[in-house]
């Protein structure tokens, strides 16, 4: 039975870009090539895990098709199917305000591009199985942990309407992989597990970078070609205006993403420019992490502890400056100063305007008025009084009568204190402050004319009251690795309806327990995955 040989195979990034001539895995340089062609190493004993029924059905593929023997097989990297040509591939990047030279597709590797009865190209990547030519010092694997990690974050981000590389399964390989673990330092032997990630394309800022670096621009013309031809085809023929048409879109689409991460509270940890998507799509589930208590200063990445490069009010900031590598690296292309740093200046104009916009539709307001700057400076102050639980709190605002003002300073607190982390340690100076934020909020509805209810359904709609919180995963975590992955299918589930009560599930839109606060894996993060 082999249900999976229906996938149609159209690999336009191999057909059409240059190939490592090499065929061998071993680490090395690559040059003049967007790719090697690599084979996944086989794996003992594929189990599945879970899958995304979204993403299959994209695929053309059923629930059987997803329980069938050659499914696991296929996505535990053991089989290629007909039409798959695997591949890693080649780029650089910028890590953490360095430039690091190649980088590439470590432990990711590549099947091929499926041509989807709709006609979408959809690439199918597996991600932990095994050493590519860019695995550097590594062992090309992923774990267990990590893997549940992206696999849940992928669909849980498309579910709550951000833009995603999207995650089809998770097998475990039957294999052990040594990590370091934070804990205590000493390594520790982990289960193996491989996500299979899909999305339009994977390439980064750091595939364009690391033909600009090289001075190789003839192999940099002919990927931004590419780029454009597949993934931009309405901006027309190669050329200056056509590049930067499309560097323009690419920005807008940076600008959307990050109104998205900090409409939801998402912190992605790790946004160096190799993973930083071209098509503006969150990519690489690294050491990221969900703000629970509103801080625009927290990052989960134990890394990035000291430095904070990459905390969550900082994103828009990061992004702008990987865009400017960006412009850096097409720039051989354009020769031509002054239209790159113009984009650059609009890629802010264009977020403050998008970050405004989104802010109003936070707050059930109409549209952004230049008076409601205050409305806003006060309520990041108030967010910040009391830990509060920024999910929580917006989806309690919503509940908050604009249509009177009878209400009593008690009662107004009352809708609102679920959302703080001690509430009994709230002052009174600081209630105050509170409850008059609160009045000029309604006073402030009250200009819009906008009813509660209508009110109320359209804020339920942009602020989530399920995100994937740190400590719900890490819970999925702790049973799978007991060989328990009920939680994993079961958070899979209640992220398919983020904005939805879900009123039999309450208990994963509560706020972090106080035992999560600082244990590993609930807050903090490393690298080591
Ligand atoms: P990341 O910080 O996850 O974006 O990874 C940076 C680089 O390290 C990329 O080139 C990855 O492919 C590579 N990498 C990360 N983990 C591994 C691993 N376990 N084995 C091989 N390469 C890896
Ligand atoms: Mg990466
Ligand atoms: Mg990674």
């Amino acid at each position: 039975h082999h249900p999976l040989d229906k996938l149609k195979f159209d690999n336009r990034f191999v057909r059409e870009l240059p190939a490592d001539p090499v065929t061998d895995n071993y680490r090395r340089q690559v040059f003049e090539a967007c790719f090697s062609f690599v084979n996944p190493t086989p794996v003992s004993k594929p189990e599945l895990v879970a899958y995304s029924p979204e993403v299959a059905t994209d695929l053309g593929l059923s629930d059987e098709d997803c329980q069938s023997e050659q499914f696991v097989q296929v996505f535990a990297g053991n089989q290629l199917l007909d039409g798959m040509q695997a591949h890693a591939h080649c780029y650089g990047g910028h890590q953490f305000g360095n430039w690091a030279g190649q980088l590439g597709d470590g432990r990711a590797i590549n099947l091929g591009e499926v041509l989807t009865d709709r006609g979408e190209h959809l690439a199918l990547q597996l991600k932990g199985s095994g050493e590519t030519p860019y695995s550097r010092s590594a062992d090309g694997l992923a774990v267990l942990r990590s893997s549940i990690r992206e696999f849940l974050c992928s669909e849980a981000m498309h579910h709550l309407g951000v833009p995603t590389t999207r995650a089809l399964s998770l097998v475990t390989t039957g294999e052990g992989v040594v990590r370091d673990m934070f804990y205590d330092g000493r390594p520790k032997t982990e289960p193996g597990a491989i996500v299979c990630r899909v999305a339009p394309s994977f390439l980064r800022i750091g595939s364009y970078e690391l033909f600009t670096s090289r001075e190789d621009i003839d192999n940099l013309k002919q990927l931004v070609d590419f780029t454009i031809r597949h993934h931009f085809p309405h901006l027309g023929k190669p050329g200056k205006a056509t590049y930067l048409a499309w560097l323009n879109e690419v920005f807008e689409l940076t600008a959307d993403l990050v109104v998205h991460w900090m409409r939801v509270g998402f912190v992605h940890g790790v946004l160096n420019t190799d993973n930083t998507s071209i098509l503006g799509l969150t990519i690489d589930y690294g050491p990221y992490g969900w703000v629970d208590d509103y801080n625009p200063d927290w990052t989960p990445n134990t890394t990035d502890a000291s430095g904070k490069r990459y905390r969550f009010g900082h994103q828009p900031q990061i992004m702008q400056w990987n865009l400017y590598q960006l412009a850096n690296a097409i720039y051989p292309l354009i020769n031509e100063v002054e239209p790159l740093q113009e984009l650059l200046n609009d890629f802010v104009k264009s977020y403050t305007n998008k970050w405004q916009a989104m802010r109003s539709a936070k707050l059930g307001l109409k549209a952004w008025q230049n008076e409601d700057d205050e409305l806003h400076r006060q309520l990041q102050k108030i967010l910040l009084l009391t830990e509060t639980d920024m999910s929580i709190f917006y989806r309690q605002l919503a509940e908050i009568p604009c249509e009177t003002s009878e209400q009593t300073d008690e009662q107004l607190l009352a809708l609102i204190a679920s959302s703080w982390y001690a509430p009994d340690s709230v002052s009174v100076p600081d209630k105050k402050q509170i409850v008059d934020w609160l009045r000029s909020y309604q006073q402030r509805v009250r200009q819009d004319n906008t009813d509660d209810l209508s009110r109320k359904t359209q804020m339920n709609l942009v602020n989530p009251k399920y995100v994937l919180r740190n400590y719900l995963s890490q819970q999925a975590i702790d049973l799978a690795e007991q060989g328990d992955f009920s939680l994993v299918n079961e958070l899979l589930d209640v992220m398919r309806h983020p904005y939805d009560e879900q009123p039999e599930r309450q208990q994963f839109a509560a706020k972090r327990p106080d035992w999560a606060r600082d244990k590993p894996g609930c807050s903090m993060l490393s690298c080591s995955s």
